[in-house]
């Protein structure tokens, strides 16, 4: 079951509420990814204690290891990763299509390459969202073919034909599953893509293949285009997405849902996130810096330690570091998404989104 409840608006960023299987999250809403089943340097407890409603998890890479067999064995995703929260997966697609691991494609068929052992999986896209199930998932994401964002238009055409097609045949499964709109950043296509996914009726409707490395301009006008012609009453999920002055664009563009490693790939590469912008806790200047990683934050590592000690260990190799950067940027960015919802119930949404884009820059 899937139930999606708007509580308010303001222009056209929404404010509501998702309810899967029992579980309710707040939209606007982040989902952290947890690609193999775990989000990097974190425990499931960590999520609670963050306030996260929900985690996206990728049916390619558990397939690959540990195996659904294992995890349905073991009760299913929730019980095997102790998370009784909501748990969206991606088909995977994007890894099984992806140049180097194809062997084929064709209309109603992927044969792809195990990255692991070179093993060959040919899998339909009805088998895609069977996988998805036998997992546990609560939301399962149709199998969509993605391009590369440079890729031409017949590339592109081929891709949205591809898209429809494939989300015909997920939509025969019994459970929820959002369909996914493609079609890059050319006008048309992607128009024409979220008009046929509409058409078929999801539960939710998803953007695939943006924030893929185009123009930021340019997946604006895509949110444009997808906010016309997806129906108003589901949930609209943008893939990808994590930099934050982009998810408040997307936001007022209509956008409920995001998911994106961003947060959290860039807290393990030293990057956390500042109420004035990003800084890079590696850098010497901050061997004797006696703040927390952000003078505004309310996160259990800002209310303790100092961005002196961050640095330290980070320099002396010590992996905490890694926990306590993750867990700053998850927890800043759950905090802009609570705040962005507040904000638009308030009726004030576009003047927090300017001040926040000044100050962060
Ligand atoms: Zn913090």
């Amino acid at each position: 079951m899937l139930k999606f409840e708007l509580h308010g608006n303001d222009g056209r960023a929404r404010a509501g509420e998702l309810t899967v299987n029992g579980n309710t999250a707040r939209t606007p809403l982040f989902m952290p990814v947890a690609t193999r089943g775990v989000v990097r340097t974190l425990l499931s407890q960590d999520l609670k204690k963050l306030g996260v409603n929900a985690i996206i998890t990728n049916a390619y890479h558990l397939l690959m290891r540990p195996g659904v067999d294992i995890v349905d064995e073991l009760g299913g995703l929730h019980k095997f990763m102790k998370w009784d929260g909501i748990i969206f997966t991606d088909s995977g697609g994007f890894q099984m299509i992806r140049k180097g691991f194809e062997q084929r494609l064709t209309d109603n068929m992927v044969r792809f390459k195990s990255h692991i052992d070179g093993s060959v999986f040919e899998m339909s896209p009805r088998q895609n969202i069977e996988l998805q199930m036998r997992l546990g998932t609560d939301a399962a994401m149709c199998l969509d073919f993605c391009p590369p964002h440079n890729a031409d238009r017949d590339t592109l055409d081929a891709s949205v034909q591809k898209t429809t097609l494939w989300a015909k045949e997920c939509r025969q499964m019994e459970g929820n599953i959002f369909g996914i709109s493609q079609g890059g950043i050319d006008p048309y296509l992607r128009a024409r893509s979220c008009a046929e996914i509409a058409e078929i009726d999801f539960q939710g409707y998803a953007l695939g293949g943006l924030s893929i490395g185009e123009p930021a301009a340019d997946m604006y006008r895509m949110l444009d285009i997808a906010h016309d012609i997806y129906p108003l009453r589901a949930p609209r999920y943008l893939m990808g997405l994590g930099s934050p002055v982009e998810i408040l664009e997307s936001i007022d563009r209509g956008m409920d849902m995001f998911d994106s490693a961003y947060p959290t790939r860039n807290a393990r590469h030293g990057t956390v996130f500042t109420e004035i912008g990003p800084l890079d806790i590696r850098k010497a200047r901050y061997r004797r810096n006696g703040s927390p990683l952000d003078e505004t934050c309310s996160c259990p590592i800002c209310q303790t330690y100092t961005r002196a000690y961050v640095n330290h260990l980070c320099r002396a190799n010590e992996l905490s570091w890694m926990y306590m950067a993750t867990i700053h940027n998850l927890h800043f960015i759950i905090s802009l998404f609570a705040r962005a919802r507040e904000e638009i119930l308030n009726g004030n949404f576009y003047e927090f989104k300017r001040t926040f884009t000044e100050k962060y820059g």
